[in-house]
């Protein structure tokens, strides 16, 4: 068969999106030499509530990547809105931030190339072979196939990888995300999750005059569009009725999902292709480039058996958040008196924040658990 490239990569990953260029980066740190190819073109648009935490920055951070002023704004913690009442903390340590997906696809883009990246863009890959990877039907000869193509990841079905840990089925987990940007000025500086009875809504400062709405709702309600889910959100509502479209509603589905392997002989998986948390966690992104670098530096080692282990690892805490947020948007009395306890008890919100970035003891979490449950108890 004629191979496009005279010489065999050493990587060759399948999509360019964050989890595709963090790999790429994370390769060329120990030398490898790596082509990544896209069926797109950049800068790559996702629906995405561009949110990234303090955990996110600092991942990123260390693929060498810092967020130049005036390509995100920064918000301090998270607000929590349900039925009229409100809960919110700053978040530890760090700073998170909006940042508009085609300038973090930008930004990274630049660093890949800066570190010696080859990329193809509107070059679909169309099946693994023996030797390497297919574009277009030609191969491409590598040593490592890395499968960074998204939720709907086709590589991962090629290398047979499709197999969950949980017997959940994906219908459970599966729910439909819209997403829009409104020309209004950021009315807090917190990143707001706006809790309703068919739908959540989140909203992200991303610019001085530009906020990120995102509306999500589980499959029973049937992709539920922002316009309608809104109704359930009268303060939100009357923040975004007068403002300008900053862009074109775009759907996405998101589900939490967990893999029992993420690799196959020569080919692994990484970012929302080997498995992923509910966009509601907003911690999509971070886990992505976490795993991103591991991989770089199992690929360079040729233990991808370390892979697998310190993947499992990495998206135990995201998943946990992702469940326990799931089961409280879907128990409305819950819903309300964990309201009140936040509400009460400002520093279990403030811990349950810690948790979720990745700050904080066990020990801590478990008394803030407790503490928060005998609360929930006297409520
Ligand atoms: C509605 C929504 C809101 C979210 N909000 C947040 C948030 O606020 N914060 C956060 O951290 N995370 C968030 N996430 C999660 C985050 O968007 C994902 O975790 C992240 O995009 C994963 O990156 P990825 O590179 O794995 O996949 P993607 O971004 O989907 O990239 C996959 C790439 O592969 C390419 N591709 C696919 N198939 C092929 C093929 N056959 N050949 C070549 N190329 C191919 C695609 O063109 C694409 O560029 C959200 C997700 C959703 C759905």
């Amino acid at each position: 068969m004629r191979s496009l490239f005279p010489k065999p990569w050493d990587v060759f990953v399948v999509g360019g999106g964050p989890a595709g260029l963090a790999t790429a980066i994370a390769a060329r740190r120990h030398g490898l030499s790596v082509m990544v190819a896209d069926g797109a073109v950049p800068p790559i648009d996702k629906p995405c509530g561009e949110g990234l935490m303090p955990d996110g920055v600092e991942a990123l951070r260390k693929l060498g990547i810092t967020i130049p002023e005036g390509e995100a704004y920064p918000f301090r913690g998270i607000r929590f809105v349900s039925d009229g009442a409100k809960a919110e903390a700053n978040f530890p340590r760090g700073s998170a931030y909006g940042i508009r997906r085609t300038n973090l696809h930008r930004l990274m883009l630049d660093h890949a190339s800066a570190s010696g990246v080859h990329m193809m863009w509107q070059a679909a890959v169309t099946g693994l072979h023996p030797e390497g990877a297919l574009v277009a039907g030609e191969l491409v000869r590598a040593r490592w196939v890395v499968g960074a193509d998204g939720t709907s990841s086709r590589v991962r079905g090629w290398a047979k990888l499709d197999l969950r840990f949980s017997d959940v089925s994906q219908e459970t987990n599966l729910r439909f995300a819209f997403r829009r940007h409104y020309r209004v000025a950021p009315w807090s500086d917190f990143m707001e999750l706006h809790w309703g009875h068919r739908c959540q809504a989140y909203v992200t400062p991303v610019g001085p005059e530009e906020v990120c709405v995102v509306l999500i709702s589980s499959s029973q309600n049937l992709r539920l569009r922002i316009e309608d889910g809104l109704e359930e959100f009268p303060e939100l509502c009357a923040r975004l009725q007068d403002a300008e479209h900053a862009s074109s509603e775009r759907g996405a589905i998101t589900v939490t999902r967990s893999l029992r392997r993420v690799y196959r002989g020569h080919t692994a998986l990484v970012g929302d292709a080997s498995g992923g948390v509910d966009a509601i966690t907003g911690e999509g992104l971070c886990l992505t480039f976490r795993q991103a670098a591991l991989l770089g530096d199992c690929l360079a080692s040729g233990d991808l058996a370390s892979y697998r282990k310190g993947h499992r690892k990495l998206i135990r805490r995201p998943a946990l958040m992702a469940r326990l947020m799931l089961f409280v948007a879907g128990h409305r009395h819950l819903r309300r008196r964990t309201m009140q306890v936040f509400q009460s008890r400002p520093q279990s919100f403030a811990g349950m924040l810690a948790m979720h970035v990745g700050e904080g003891s066990t020990r801590e979490h478990v008394s803030n658990g407790l503490a928060m449950g005998w609360e929930m108890l006297r409520a």
